[in-house]
């Protein structure tokens, strides 16, 4: 089977054929997705999406680029949303000096808050760090919590080791199939027991379906993409991949 950590079902993009989505991932074999939130309300609206199929779990949280709007009251809430059913994590978090959309100090402030919380409950963080990898690590020794995933990976190598050294977890997502020798490298340098695949659904949609919308069923396009450059069979990559995100997110 297929496990897809990260992906944003929520997105207006979905409106017209949401079951129909689902139902495309089951056929091609998806059986695990982790809704990502990428604020308090579209944390909610996740948690609704995933009471309606068994395939479905959630990670709630706030995303950097909202960092600028969001009030200490919003940060608390996310303690309620905890409580919920299938939450198996804390995400998307993280801090992003590339877009810049939110001021960087209204970001390190809302991820190490929400970094705090994940190690309150012993959560997995879903992590997404863009041109601010040595921040966030940085962060995370800080608070002294390191359970969790860099998503769409885009560290260089030291960058990698030193997550792998921490204890991180590193996704991959279509951006594998684009082609980048670099990205290939950093791949076969990541441990098996450390990897993890993802779609970011509707972004970053994988080659043959590149330009079009993504969606969780193209994560075979990843997988199979993945198993090429490790040389291994997509059976034993499924396997591994699966029983990573089992152990990471506490899924049985
Ligand atoms: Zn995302």
């Amino acid at each position: 089977m297929f496990c897809d950590i990260h992906a944003h079902l929520t997105e207006e993009d979905y409106k017209q054929d949401l079951p129909l989505v689902i139902e495309r991932a089951k056929i091609e074999n998806v059986n695990l997705i982790i809704l990502v939130g990428i604020d308090i309300e579209d944390s909610k609206k996740l948690i609704e999406i995933i009471k309606k199929d068994k395939i479905l779990y959630g990670n709630v949280g706030i995303h950097p680029h909202e960092a600028d709007r969001i009030k200490e009251e919003d940060i608390k809430k996310i303690y309620n949303l905890l409580k919920e059913e299938k939450i198996c994590g804390i995400g998307e978090i993280g801090l992003d000096f590339y877009k810049n959309y939110s001021q960087r100090e209204n970001q390190i402030k809302v991820f190490k808050e929400l970094v705090k919380i994940a190690k309150e409950f012993n959560l997995p963080m879903n992590i997404h760090l863009r041109e601010s990898h040595r921040e966030g690590l940085k962060i995370l020794k800080e608070i002294n919590y390191f359970k969790g995933v860099l998503h769409c990976f885009s560290g260089n190598e030291e960058i990698l080791k030193s997550a792998i050294d921490l204890g991180l977890y590193i996704s991959y997502s279509g951006v594998i199939t684009f082609g980048s020798e670099r990205l290939e490298r950093l791949l076969k340098k990541t441990p098996l027991d450390r990897l993890l695949l993802e779609t970011d659904a509707p972004y970053l949609t994988p080659v043959p379906k590149r330009g079009m919308r993504n969606e969780p069923s193209y994560i075979k396009y990843i997988y199979q993409k993945v198993s090429e450059v490790l040389e291994m069979e997509i059976k034993e990559l499924e396997r591994r991949i699966e029983e990573n995100v089992k152990r990471l997110f506490t899924i049985n």
